[in-house]
Parts: C-alpha cells; structure tokens; sequence
C-alpha cells in the first residue's frame, strides 16, 4: 500500500492514477485499486476488513454464482487434491476433464462436442483464435485471418485479446494487434440515436454486411461477441441482432464466436445461452468464471465437430495443434465444474429464472431518479447508467468519477457494486433473495 518511490503517468485523472512502483519499502498487488481489503464470504455477502457485512453485488467478478463459502464445493476441491492434485493435459488426460468434456458437450447448443479446457477467459479467447487460424490454414485459406470486434466488447487482458476490446480505456497507453475490425456497439441506449430499434438494427447489420464487402469475405476468419456486452456496461442487443449477424457468417464462411464468459453457466438461467436465449448456434463458445463458480480459475472453448472433423481430415500430416497450457485440464478445476454444474442444474438455474424478472423490475424502479439515465439488462446481470443531463439522457460531461462515489455510498450501506465509470453494474450471486434485492435497490 505504500507508493513511497511512485511515479505517475502524466494526464491521467488523479482518480485513474496508476503507480508504478520503482522501490517500495513493501509489496504491491498491482492493479488492486484501494477498495480495502475482503477477509471472507458467506452466501450472497463478503465481509470487509473492517468488519462490514456487503451484499456481493458483482458476484466477486460475475463468476461467484453459487454464492460463497458452499461446503460441497470446498470439499470436492480437498477431495480431488488428495486423490490427484495434477497431471500434464500434453500427454494424459484425467478424469475429472473427461467427465466435465462430456457434461459440456451434453450441454452445448448444435454440434459443439469438444472442449479445450484453458486457465480463464482470455485464455479461452485466445485459444479460440488459434484454432480459427489452425483451422484455415489446413483448408488452405491462410489469409483468411482478420478478426471482427465490436465497440463496447471485453474479451480479455492479454494482448490479442485486448486488441479486440472495444472499450476505449483498454487501448489507452497500450499497443494492440493489427488484425482486429471493429463494428459498432449494439447498444440501443448509445447507438440509436433518435432511430426506431429496429431499424438501428438494420443499420449494424448492413454496417457488418458492408465490412464484409470492403474487406472481402476471404480475408475474415472469425467474428466474436458477447451476447451481451457485459464490462461494456451490460449493453442489450436488439431483439433479432445476434441472428442475423450470425446468419452473415455463415452466409461468408466467417466463424461465428460466442463469448459466454459471462452469460454461461447460469446468469442468464441456462448453462449456455447462445441457444437457449438468442436462438443461434456458434461455431464456438468460450467459457470460464460461472463454470466453477470462481472456486478455481478454469475456462474453456466448446468447438463445433464440423470444424473439428474438417482439421483431423487434414492432409497435412504434420498439421498439428501445438496450443496447451500448464493448467488445462486442471484436476481440481474440473473436480469443482462438475459439482458446480450439479449444483446448478438442482434447482439454482430455475431459482434464477424466478428470480430474475423482480431483479431487473426492481431495479427499474431507480430511473425515477434524476441522475439515472437507464437502468437495464437481463437475467442476473444489470447495468444502472447514470447521465448529466436527464431529459436528453445523455451521459456525456457528467462527472466520471460518479461511479466511484456511487460505489463508495454503497459501501458504507452494505452493498458491494461495480463501478463502471458512470455506471454500476450488479450480477449478484444466484442464490440471491427477493428481499436481499430488494436491499440492493433501497440503497
Ligand atoms: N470474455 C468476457 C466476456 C469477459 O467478461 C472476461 C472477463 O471479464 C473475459 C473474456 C476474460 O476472462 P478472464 O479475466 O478470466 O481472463
């Protein structure tokens, strides 16, 4: 905690400073913005340093969806490390990762049958990406390469990864790769501007379909997106959007990528929701956080066979995937997902649909209030916008730093949020009550 020997990089807003520390007399989790510290959790809440019992909003990162401290989960985890805490996914597999493949598989919407188990998301992204590469490059398309992103997407920290976001604040102060194209965010609250929702629908949609002209569909390897732009502010697509841009992929032979970090695993109430609630079938889905209910870091990317059988048909014969982690297929994270996926399936995802409407009703009920411009979202996954003009609802010139102010309020009431800039967005715990919501909105 101490910045003794810090040096700031000019331009920043004194709130956004971040301190490289040259030579600090003690150690520095870097990136950990001084919120205090968290000692434990319970269910829906965590407790503070100070002894403060806080509703979990955010659900940690939107991954703690069974809720903390559940003893099935920590003892499964104890049980798997005693019966094998590890071995190498590059030669062996293990049976924990052969059970949770064919759970996932059982699950995935069409003919998604194969799972690459990484370490996260953005692993889970990036592996994503190498198999689109690996997949072209045996079928003889090597420049079939470029890469579609949108406005308002997170997709990760690594490097590739990053370079697909599309919220401003990742690029700034940082290098990106050359191999991303960005539509516009779906955004009806951002991006409609005075048009009717459907035909700002019609815009991103011949707005992708212009882009494909321009560049050339043999030049475009994938398309990725959230089906809902959850870190961009839980920004909702147009009722038909996610069709039909789906449908010009594969009208283009482009690999359509759902990145259900967020939405698998039950925050929307199905494992999966690409099929279940947006009525598409990708090509792959990358997973992670909901999959073991944070209890340990696993992600991973379910594959469609029919890309699957076109790179085992390769008449290359040194066609080899060479793409492994240390941690793939990780024992103990498999051991937890399987029991979490249990868990889910008894009774959670349908308390989740039950209890879903109130939440997003509930919330709702805060645009009474001058300062929000909407509050919107789906399933257990809310964004509150905040605006510095009401009547035009727009959140320009507000004071950036109101997400801060919101969260420190919340704080002091009981309640953990996640500040988005001018927003705050809230994906509480599956577990979550009508009367623990309705804290949440009281505050
Ligand atoms: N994709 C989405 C949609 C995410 O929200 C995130 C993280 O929030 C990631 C990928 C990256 O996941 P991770 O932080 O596990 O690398």
């Amino acid at each position: 905690r101490e910045t003794t020997g810090a040096r700031e990089l000019p331009g920043e807003p004194a709130n956004r400073r971040f301190h490289l520390v040259q030579a600090a007399p003690v150690a520095r989790n870097i990136g950990a913005e001084a919120r205090g510290l968290i000692t434990s959790g319970e269910g829906t809440y965590v407790v503070d340093e100070n002894g403060r019992q806080l509703i979990d909003g955010p659900a940690g990162m939107w991954c703690i969806n069974v809720g903390h401290r559940n003893e099935i989960l920590a003892n499964v985890m104890r049980d798997q490390a005693m019966a094998l805490t590890y071995s190498t996914p590059w030669y062996t597999s293990n049976e924990p990762a052969e059970t949770l493949a064919e759970m996932l598989s059982a699950r995935a919407p069409g003919d998604l049958r194969h799972v690459f188990f990484t370490t996260g998301g953005s692993s889970a992204v990036e592996t994503a990406i190498r198999l689109m590469q690996f997949y072209n490059n045996v079928r003889g398309k090597p420049q079939k390469k470029l890469l579609i992103s949108r406005q308002g997407s997170y997709h990760g920290s690594t490097h590739l990864t990053a370079s697909l976001n599309g919220r401003p604040r990742d690029h700034d102060w940082m290098d990106g790769v050359d191999l991303v194209r960005k539509l516009s965010s779906p955004s009806v609250f951002h991006g409609a501007q005075g048009l009717s929702v459907e035909a700002f629908e019609d815009h991103l949609v011949d707005e992708f379909r212009r882009l494909i002209e321009q560049e050339g569909a043999d030049r475009i390897g994938a398309f990725i997106a959230e089906p809902i732009q959850a870190s961009g502010g839980v920004l909702v697509s147009p009722a038909n959007y996610l069709k039909r841009m789906h449908a010009l992929c594969r009208q283009n032979d482009i690999l359509y990528i759902s990145d259900e970090v967020v939405t698998a695993f039950g925050r929307l109430g199905h494992i999966f929701a690409s099929e279940d609630v947006f009525g598409i079938q990708p090509d792959m889905i990358t997973f992670a956080k909901g999959v073991t209910s944070g209890y340990f870091p696993l992600g991973g990317v379910m594959v469609s066979a029919r890309i699957f059988d076109e790179l085992r048909k390769s008449d290359h014969p040194n066609a080899t995937f060479v793409h492994g982690l240390t941690y793939s297929s990780h024992p103990i994270g498999c051991a937890v997902a399987i029991r979490n996926i249990e868990l889910l399936e008894d009774g959670l995802l349908e308390h989740a649909r039950e209890v879903s409407p109130y939440f997003q009703h509930r919330l709702k009920t805060l645009e009474d209030l001058p300062l929000v411009g909407e509050v919107r979202g789906m399933g257990l996954m809310a964004g509150v916008e905040c605006v510095a003009d009401p009547s035009a609802k727009n959140p320009l010139n507000l004071d950036l730093a109101v997400g801060k102010r919101i969260d420190f309020h919340c704080q002091q009431k009981g309640l953990l949020v996640r500040p988005l800039i001018n927003m705050c967005v809230m994906s509480p715990p599956l577990i979550i009550t009508r009367t623990q919501i309705d804290t949440m909105v009281a505050v």
